[in-house]
């Protein structure tokens, strides 16, 4: 009986020794997704020099692609040739709940906003396969459907701070858990607003840095609009914040990853 105990008990750990080294092997290097929304090609032009220089890789989620200019659908394609990601933001930004509450057809939101903005990136040379919610805006059927049909990863907003009223619900960065990828496949994501309106300091973001290095996944951060000055317009974030953020995780030794890659990377 003990001989049978210690031969269960040696497969059982060569078992588990096999899975982890194979895990350990396997799982790609711990690092940051950085996205970036809307429509500001310009200023994401701007990035281009900037991110080369840590050999960093982004996502750009494109709102309103039929009102763009070709001198700024030539910049898109420049991002994509420095390795960048471009994703889809509906084609007229809107928010899904409002447009239902609104009493707008569903059929009509995905004809509308979702196929028709696919179109016309299509048409102009681009593969989108990642889509970032509106305003944080979803629902679990809309989603079922995005994913079928449409995507293969959809990514929504998460604060450090949430206003209820009165009431400001704080969180550090290290413990809000959706935020961290852990190339398990999981195709509906968040990623960190790190605009200035929210309040968010360096000190949180290295604290982020710190748990997806120590934990082998992906700090998944977004910002809007690019601030080259020291304006201090609410839904943007500044230059030399991003500047600092990826001095730090080049210094840790971290990766940066497309949206499409987390997903990609983990069906390996
Ligand atoms: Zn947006």
């Amino acid at each position: 009986m003990k001989k049978l105990l210690f031969l269960l008990s040696a497969l059982g750990l060569g078992l588990f020794g096999c899975q982890e080294s194979k895990s350990v092997k396997n799982s790609p290097p711990a690092g940051i997704a950085l996205s970036f929304d809307d429509r500001y090609v310009e200023e994401w032009t701007r990035l281009r020099p900037l991110l080369k220089k840590y050999n960093a890789h982004a996502t750009f989620y494109v709102t309103q692609f039929d009102s763009l200019t070709p001198k700024e659908i030539e910049q898109l394609h420049q991002l994509v040739l420095d390795g960048h990601e471009i994703g889809a933001h509906g084609a007229a930004h809107i928010r899904v709940l409002d447009w239902l509450r609104g009493g707008g057809a569903l059929d009509d939101f995905y004809r509308y906003e979702i196929e028709a903005e696919l179109l016309s990136m299509r048409k102009a040379g681009f593969k989108p396969v990642t889509f970032a919610h509106v305003g944080g805006q979803q629902t679990w059927f809309t989603d079922r459907r995005l994913l079928k049909d449409y995507f293969i990863l959809l990514r929504d907003v998460s604060m450090t701070e949430r206003r209820v009223s009165l009431l400001t619900f704080r969180q550090p960065v290290f413990a809000i858990d959706d935020i961290y990828y852990h190339f398990d496949s999981n195709p509906k994501v968040h990623s960190l607003l790190i605009d200035q309106y929210t309040n968010i300091t360096d000190a949180q973001l290295k604290d982020g840095l710190i748990r997806a290095k120590n934990t082998g996944s992906v700090l998944m951060l977004l910002g809007h609009h690019p601030l080259f000055d020291s304006s201090d317009e609410p839904y943007a974030f500044s230059v030399s914040r991003l500047e600092k953020l990826l001095a730090e995780t080049q210094r840790m030794g971290l990766k940066t990853y497309t949206m499409a890659e987390l997903i990609r990377l983990s069906r390996r």
